[in-house]
């Protein structure tokens, strides 16, 4: 395997705050069908490195390539165009619109037309609504007020807003933060579903979330790997109990 097989090679990757490494000299690389999970305690640099793949911020040094395309002199929205979705904390939701227009105004092309509140119901638009809708379990609530969502709901929704746009790489911040025990299930699988054909990233502080779900788990410490690798494999690690594990 050679680092232009990745989908996505970060390369010595390092971001000055002033003059603080918040990111330092970081190489890592995510493959296909793959669930990375990111992990480390605060401050380690976890968002940072999100922030740096989407371009929110600007790297001090280093490369991030995804399918061979450099990504570090990109705007944001033409990584969002090569086919990187990111999905925050906080759902972005439009509350006061239903499952199937929040779905709708995502869509690539729904999106131009969204200024004129004419939408662009083909049936392709159509079909892959009812197709995401069914992925993320929102497939009879389709016509609901977003706003009447359960707060699980509305983070799939979010995800689904971001699949219609069909990205080969998906970041997600705390995806199960403030679900329930069924919820996480259903993400889980989600997740599993979501990753065929692309790759995802997911940072995440629960522990038993992150043995169910990640193929490979990064441990950041200072801006730098701790330790990677399985799940099962980092947890025993006394390094990352140490810093991370054990408090
Ligand atoms: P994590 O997500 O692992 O909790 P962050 O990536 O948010 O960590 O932060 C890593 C470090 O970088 C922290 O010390 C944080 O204070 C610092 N940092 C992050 N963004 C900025 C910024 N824009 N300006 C200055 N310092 C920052």
């Amino acid at each position: 395997t050679t680092n232009t097989d990745f989908v996505l090679a970060v390369e010595g990757l390092t971001v000055s705050f002033d003059g603080f490494k918040a990111v330092s000299d970081l190489s890592f690389y995510v493959d296909e069908n793959e669930i990375r999970v990111i992990i480390g305690p605060n401050g380690a640099g976890k968002t940072t490195v999100l922030d740096l793949i989407c371009g929110r911020t600007r790297a001090t040094e280093g490369s991030i390539k995804f399918k061979n395309r450099e990504l570090t002199k990109l705007k944001e929205h033409d990584i969002v165009k090569a086919g990187v979705g990111r999905k925050f904390q906080n759902p972005s939701i439009y509350g006061d619109l239903t499952v199937f227009e929040n779905l709708e105004i995502s869509f690539p092309r729904g999106r131009s037309v969204w200024g004129a509140l004419t939408f662009n119901r083909d049936a392709e638009v159509i079909n892959k609504i009812h197709e995401i809708a069914e992925m993320i379990f929102l497939k009879d609530l389709l016509h609901h007020q977003a706003d009447l969502l359960s707060h699980g709901q509305k983070q799939w929704l979010e995800i689904g807003m971001l699949l219609i746009q069909d990205p080969q790489l998906l970041m997600l911040d705390e995806p199960v933060a403030g679900m329930s025990v069924g919820e996480r299930q259903q993400t889980a699988e989600l997740l599993r579903k979501i990753t065929k054909g692309r790759s995802v990233i997911v940072i995440e502080h629960d522990m038993q979330f992150v043995a169910q779900i990640a193929d490979k788990v990064t441990v950041l410490h200072q801006g730098k790997i701790l330790a990677e690798g399985s799940a099962e494999k980092v947890k025993q690690d006394p390094k990352v109990i140490d810093v991370y594990l054990g408090h």
